[in-house]
């Protein structure tokens, strides 16, 4: 009887030395007394169908009715939408509107409203779209109320790839809801594919993309194959010709901690570029190439005129008055200051 009790509570001690190596993190035990605190964060407000919410105190706040300030044209020009009583409107024939910040994982939030009364059928109706990777990726918004159109193109699809799973679309003028998990792809030094994008889709509330792969980029009639591209890239709008608005956006990043990344404006990148005595800048998309004698360097914009590379520590300042750049290699790698 005794070594029974006692085989039994070694199996009991044995089950729960296995469980805690299996289900405990990497680096940590089970319910371990010093495993830091989840961050606390204020959750904000709902909206309401009658009044704008407010964003988690973490979110970084893209638009809240007051102004277009984290907005640009694709090309980083003011954007031609406009603030129409508090939501952000688009003006047809004006561009894509785009964030100046670039994201990689994240929780999205956005609200909008197609045109009442709707005006055209099929595609030609309340179209616009939340599109990840500066223009690549795309999340439909379509008034898809009593509106019939290919399912792979109606409100909530991954355009081309994935129908929404179920059609909850309210009527044309009303406010809805996305809710946006974002998992951008990854990609190798060489250039390939490491991880295909991921997305997850709640419309007002209930999930209509259940972490769907993406196969590449969306598109209309075709199916383009992924391209490299940096991990955190803006968000855009759609402009397909509907006066559609949006209001309450914020995003939250997920993933590794790291520093705001910004995609300048062409004309800001376009100035950075030439010779600066040992250094040599060009420009790659929304990044600048920094080459020397020892290699070369990708450099992000951490502000418009600060870069860094994610690679080794070097850090760039740009003096546009004076023409010039201050780069720092490391801590104990001293200044070199170029001049153009
Ligand atoms: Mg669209």
């Amino acid at each position: 009887m005794k070594t029974t009790r006692l085989l039994a509570s070694v199996f009991v001690l044995t089950a729960l030395t296995t469980g805690s190596a299996l289900f405990a993190g990497p680096h940590w035990l089970g319910h371990d007394r010093d495993r830091p605190q989840p961050t606390v964060v204020d959750p904000g407000m709902p909206s309401t169908p009658e009044k704008v919410g407010r964003a988690p105190s973490d979110a970084v706040v893209l638009f809240d009715g007051s102004n277009l300030s984290a907005w640009c044209a694709m090309n980083g020009e003011p954007t031609k939408w406009i603030n129409h009583d508090g939501a952000l409107e688009c003006v047809p024939g004006s561009g894509y509107a785009r964030t100046l910040q670039s994201f990689g994982e994240c929780q999205v939030h956005v609200e909008f409203a197609t045109p009442n009364p709707p005006h055209g059928k099929s595609q030609g109706r309340g179209n616009s779209g939340f599109f990840f990777g500066m223009g690549r990726y795309e999340v439909q918004v379509l008034d898809s109320y009593e509106n019939k159109t290919y399912a792979d193109g109606s409100c909530g699809s991954v355009y081309n790839q994935y129908p929404p799973l179920v059609n909850v679309s309210r009527k044309p003028g009303e406010w809805q809801t996305y809710d946006i998990l974002w998992t951008p792809p990854k990609f190798g030094i060489d250039g390939s594919l490491k991880s295909a994008a991921r997305v997850t889709v709640f419309q007002n509330g209930v999930v209509i993309q259940n972490n769907v792969v993406l196969i590449g980029e969306t598109g209309w009639l075709e199916r383009a194959p992924y391209k490299a591209h940096p991990e955190k890239l803006p968000i855009a709008l759609q402009d397909h010709g509907n006066p559609v608005r949006y209001r309450n956006i914020w995003v939250r990043e997920l993933g590794a901690p790291s520093k705001p990344e910004f995609y300048l404006p062409d004309a800001v990148l376009d100035s950075y570029v030439g010779n600066y005595g040992r250094w040599k800048i060009t420009r790659d998309g929304g990044n600048l190439i920094l080459a020397t004698d020892g290699g070369t360097a990708v450099l992000f914009a951490e502000s418009a005129t600060h870069f860094f590379s994610k690679v080794v520590d070097i850090q760039a300042e740009f003096d546009p008055a004076n023409h010039t750049i201050r780069v720092s290699v490391g801590e104990d790698g001293g200044e070199v200051v170029g001049r153009k």
